[in-house]
């Protein structure tokens, strides 16, 4: 979980970036892997930490959410709110290099470092601000994120939180 609270990072090597592809690679292996199986019993071998972070953040996915969603959505609201006191871009987390726009006027938006299209939450801990230039570019495409620093801080709540709504509906 080290590197998380820090959002700052030098430009990184083109290993690191192999590296994070790669864990695209096997986030997406993961998704398609979890479909033949059921949600609940690969949940539980999470809790028994038996998976590793591409499967884990494959069980983040929204396709997994019961239907209809009880109960509040596990990722909790759909944006950040933006605080006045937030004003860099902070290109390097996802792309390896500072934003070249100086451009203070223009302001920043708050987005979700692992996205909320597939289950990232809205917290702090997967929060970075972008200038917009920045932020269109963004999209979902998690090719970039830094699997290197290991699971989110907010995984275990927010599976906690989902796995309380698979059980209902199974229930039922
Ligand atoms: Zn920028």
């Amino acid at each position: 979980m080290a590197g998380w609270s820090s959002p700052q990072m030098s430009m990184f090597s083109g290993e690191l970036l192999l590296g994070r592809i790669d864990g695209a690679r096997r986030y997406v292996a993961a998704r398609h892997d979890l479909r033949s199986r059921v949600w609940l019993q690969a949940f539980r071998e999470y809790q028994k930490r038996k998976l590793d972070l591409y499967q884990t953040m494959a069980l983040l996915h929204p396709e997994h959410y019961p239907e209809p969603v009880s109960g509040t959505d596990p990722r909790g609201r759909r944006a950040f709110t933006l605080n006045a006191s937030d004003s860099r871009c902070y290109s390097e987390v996802i792309w390896g290099y500072e934003c070249p726009i100086v451009d203070t006027e223009a302001g920043v938006v708050a987005d979700h470092i692992f996205p909320y299209a597939l289950g990232g939450v809205t917290q702090s801990t997967n929060r970075i601000t972008l200038c917009r230039w920045h932020n269109s570019i963004k999209t979902c495409d998690i090719h970039f994120f830094p699997w290197e620093r290991g699971e989110p801080p907010w995984v275990a709540e927010a599976l906690c939180h989902l796995s309380k709504s698979v059980s209902l509906s199974s229930e039922t």
